[in-house]
């Protein structure tokens, strides 16, 4: 790669999955100069378990951070979808061979850990640098060369950042994307999905007199309890020191109070309420969770946007491409985003806005569609889990019959066959090099993209 590319002033807003997989990717190609910067003091909340997938850990493990993930992490061998109100098994099916066939196996562990091991990796950069505890207040210019105001959340004053590309990693509620989408004229919203999550963690110690947890605690398997319009999707993580449970329902308590996080506390009581019906065993385990500890967070996703990109500047990860849980992809992809960008960018032919627009053009047609694709068949995978008394529940519960017959598609989308092929066995990175060339040349110029265009007063987010 040229000095001059090397030297590129290179911005990412938000240290989460997406931001610290860009900066690391950027920084293993060579670039020199990456800022982050975070709005939290540190990592944030990362107080929950997470699936990682083979296509994540394919990424990671070229980035040199999967090692310590995988570790602590649970080598998933099966999965068990079974009936919520009776914890009958409706399907059961083996994943072993995801290693064999896909390199990596399908692991499941701590979100601390996987987050950790990013920033970790990242430390060891030295031309990362990471500015915590600052807010991206505002969007003073969308470039060619894109100029953020940053406010230090200590008091201190705010100032202005000049990159020469600019990536927005900053979550589902991104102010980027908003003003983005302001600037051109789109109309595109968040999208509410009706469905909220709970996160849980029950410790080895609290249940320790209860067999038939443990047994649970100390397998290799992911099960998923499914009925009418909810499900419960747990696994050990922790090195099995802790059962992960995350389930979904439908959002009645953030409709009766909009929360701008997106989170809340939860009453015990209205969560053991939501799975009543559920079995004697679910109720037990939920039961374990302290009072006091029960965290909701309000599920959205956003109708496709008609583009990622705008002059210099991108959006990664949920800031463009948010996603229901129901396929454990959200931040797998967002993680892809950071490893396309950093194969992208490090082929740049030069430093002229024009070529960088290209190259994260190129990003965004090797992201955009696959992304997009999950994030449908993350919804549709959450409607055939959580269908209610009917013909379509009757078909579907043939489908369960017929994959205990060992035959067919496997109605919970994450665990089927030709669903894996197609996430696990994408390998972005290269795809990214061997396409970049003929991609990237059959890209036309941006639009009237000199050293004013785009220019706009300051946009206070
Ligand atoms: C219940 C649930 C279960 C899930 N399970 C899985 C799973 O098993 N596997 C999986 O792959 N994914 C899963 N996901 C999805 C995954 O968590 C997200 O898709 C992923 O975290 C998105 O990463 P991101 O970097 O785009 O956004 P985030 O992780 O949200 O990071 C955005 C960052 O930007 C910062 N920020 C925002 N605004 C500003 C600003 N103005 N200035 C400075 N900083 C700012 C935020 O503080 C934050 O740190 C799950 C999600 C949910 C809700």
């Amino acid at each position: 790669m040229a000095d001059a590319v090397k030297n590129l002033r290179i911005v990412i807003v938000g240290a989460g999955m997406g931001g610290l997989a860009s900066a690391l990717a950027l920084a293993k190609e060579g670039f020199q100069k990456i800022d982050v910067y975070e709005y939290a003091a540190d990592l944030g909340f990362v107080g929950a378990g997470i699936q990682l997938a083979p296509n994540m850990a394919r990424v990671l493990d070229r980035l040199g951070v999967w090692e310590p993930i995988a570790k602590e992490a649970t080598n998933i061998q099966d999965t068990s979808i079974r009936q919520g109100a009776t914890n009958e098994e409706l399907g059961h099916v083996e994943l072993g061979y995801i290693e064999k066939t896909y390199d990596y196996p399908h692991m499941v562990g701590h979100r601390f850990s996987l987050a950790n091991s990013m920033f970790e990796g990242c430390q060891k950069e030295k031309a990362i640098t990471f500015h915590f505890n600052t807010k991206i207040d505002a969007i003073d210019s969308f470039g060619p060369n894109p100029v953020i105001v940053a406010t230090p959340r200590d008091g201190s004053d705010p100032y202005k950042v000049e990159a020469d590309v600019l990536l927005a990693a900053d979550g589902i509620k991104s102010n980027i994307r908003i003003e983005m989408l302001k600037l051109l004229g789109i109309d595109a919203q968040v999208v509410d999905t009706h469905q909220a999550a709970y996160r849980i963690m029950i410790h080895r110690d609290q249940i320790k007199d209860d067999p038939e947890l443990l047994a649970l605690l100390d397998s290799d398997t992911v099960v998923r309890w499914i009925g009418a319009k909810r499900h419960i999707i747990a696994y050990s993580v922790d090195n099995k020191n802790i059962y992960n449970l995350s389930t979904t329902q439908p959002d009645t308590n953030f409709a009766a109070a909009p929360s701008a996080t997106y989170t809340t506390k939860g009453s015990k009581t209205a969560m053991l309420g939501v799975f009543e019906d559920f079995c004697p065993m679910i109720q037990r385990m939920l039961n374990y969770v302290p009072e006091g500890e029960v965290c909701e967070w309000k599920l959205r996703v956003h109708a496709p946007l008609p583009t990622w990109i705008h002059n210099t500047v991108a959006l990664v990860g949920d800031a463009c491409h948010p996603t229901l849980p129901h396929l454990a992809q959200g931040a797998a992809q967002a993680i892809e985003d950071g490893a396309v960008l950093g194969a992208a960018l490090a082929r740049l032919p030069d430093t002229s806005p024009e070529s960088i627009n290209k190259a994260l053009r190129v990003y965004e047609k090797v992201r955009k569609d696959r992304a997009e694709a999950l994030v449908e068949l993350a919804a549709a995978s959450g409607r055939t889990l959580h269908l209610g008394e009917g013909a379509d529940k009757e078909e579907r519960d043939k489908q369960f019959a017929a994959l205990k017959q060992g035959d067919g598609k496997v109605p919970d989308k994450w665990a089927d066959a030709d669903v894996q092929k197609l996430i696990y066995g994408f390998d972005c990175t290269k795809v990214t090099q061997d396409s970049f060339d003929e991609i990237f040349n059959s890209l036309s110029a941006p639009n009237g993209l000199s050293s004013t265009n785009g220019a706009s007063d300051v946009a206070h987010i």
